[in-house]
C-alpha cells in the first residue's frame, strides 16, 4: 500500500511540475519546451527574451556535431574500423513479441522465446553470455563507445567478483542491464520442474539482492528449454526468453538464418571468454562484431527500449 501510494503522489507532482512548465513557456512554445517558429515573444519587461528557434536549431545542431565528434574519437582510440551509427530513437511502444514458429512448447500464456525482435529498424541488439572473463577494458571500451548491451550471467563464473558487473552496471546506468542465465549453466530440459526452478529462481534471487533489480529477461543454456523452463521462468518475474540470431567470435561470426546476414531486429550473441578460450581479448571481439554490424548499416540498440 505504501508503495502504491508515494507512487501516486509521485505521479501528482510530475503532472503539477507539467502543468507549470507548459503555463511557464506560455505562447512562445508548444508544450514540450521547443519554441514555435513565428510565435509571438513575451511582452517587453515580463520576462528575459527568449532564444529565437534558429538559436535553439543551431545550439542543437552543435550539441549533436559535438556527440558525433566523441563517438569518432572513442571508436579511432579502441582502433574500430568505422565508427558506430547512432541507434534510432527507441519505439513509443514496444512491438507486440510473440514465439518464433517452431520454438513453441505445448503451454499457453508463457513468455515469447523470440531471436529477432520485430522491427523494421536497421537495429541490431548485443547480448553477452556466461561471465567467466573479467576484463576492464570491455567495459570502458563500451561505455567511451556508448555501446548498450545485455548481460545473461551464470552465477558459477560470476560469483567470484560479483563487483565487476556492478562496475559494469554502474558505467552505463541506461545501457547495460543484468539478466539471467541460471546458476550452473546446466541442460535444463534434463532437470526437473524443481530442479529448474532453483537454477532460474535462484540466480533471479542473487542478482536481485546484488544489483538491485529483478531481471525481466532469461536466457536458457546454450538455448535449450522445455514448457517447465518458461513456466518456472515465468513463476519468478521473466517476461521474455530472448534467444540469438547470431553469435559473435574474435575471428568470425556464425548465423542462425539461411542467408548468413543480419535483419532489423537480430540479437546477437557473445561471451565474456579471454584469450585462453578464443582467438582474442574482449576488445578485439567487439572491434570485429562492430565492423560486421556497422558496415553492415545497423545500429546497436538497448533490447529492452523494444522488449
Ligand atoms: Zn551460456
Amino acid at each position: 500500500m505504501a508503495k502504491g501510494g508515494s507512487r501516486r503522489i509521485l505521479g501528482a507532482a510530475l503532472l503539477v511540475a507539467a502543468l507549470t512548465s507548459t503555463a511557464a513557456c506560455g505562447a512562445s512554445s508548444d508544450g514540450a519546451g521547443r519554441a514555435v517558429e513565428g510565435a509571438p515573444g513575451p511582452a517587453a519587461g515580463q520576462q528575459a527574451p527568449a532564444k529565437t528557434a534558429a538559436q535553439l536549431r543551431a545550439e542543437q545542431r552543435a550539441a549533436v556535431e559535438k556527440q558525433r565528434a566523441v563517438r569518432a574519437a572513442a571508436a579511432r582510440k579502441w582502433g574500430l574500423k568505422r565508427v558506430p551509427l547512432e541507434a534510432p530513437a527507441p519505439p513509443r511502444t514496444k512491438p507486440v513479441i510473440t514465439t518464433r514458429k517452431g520454438f513453441e512448447t505445448a503451454g499457453t500464456g508463457l513468455p515469447p522465446v523470440f531471436t529477432t525482435v520485430p522491427t523494421k529498424e536497421k537495429v541490431v541488439f548485443l547480448t553477452i553470455d556466461d561471465g567467466s572473463d573479467k576484463d576492464p577494458e570491455l567495459i570502458r571500451m563500451m561505455a567511451e563507445l556508448k555501446i548498450p548491451y545485455s548481460a545473461f550471467l551464470s552465477d558459477y563464473v560470476v560469483s567470484d567478483d560479483y563487483g565487476y558487473f556492478e562496475k559494469m552496471r554502474k558505467s552505463q546506468p541506461a545501457g547495460v542491464t543484468l539478466n539471467n542465465h541460471t546458476l550452473n549453466h546446466k541442460y535444463l530440459p534434463g532437470l526437473s520442474y524443481a530442479q529448474q526452478e532453483r537454477e532460474i529462481c535462484g540466480m533471479q534471487k542473487i542478482i536481485e539482492k546484488r544489483y538491485g533489480k529483478r531481471p525481466e529477461l532469461f536466457r536458457p543454456p546454450y538455448g535449450n528449454y522445455n514448457e517447465d523452463t518458461l513456466r518456472v521462468a515465468k513463476s519468478c518475474g521473466v517476461k521474455a526468453v530472448p534467444l540469438w540470431a547470431a553469435e559473435a567470435f574474435p575471428d568470425h561470426m556464425e548465423w542462425r538464418e539461411w542467408d548468413q546476414d543480419l535483419h532489423p531486429g537480430d540479437i546477437v550473441l557473445t561471451h565474456f571468454r579471454g584469450k585462453e578460450e578464443w582467438k582474442g581479448t574482449m576488445p578485439d571481439m567487439i572491434r570485429r562484431v562492430m565492423d560486421v554490424i556497422t558496415s553492415k548499416g545497423y545500429a546497436v540498440g538497448r533490447l529492452e527500449d523494444y522488449v
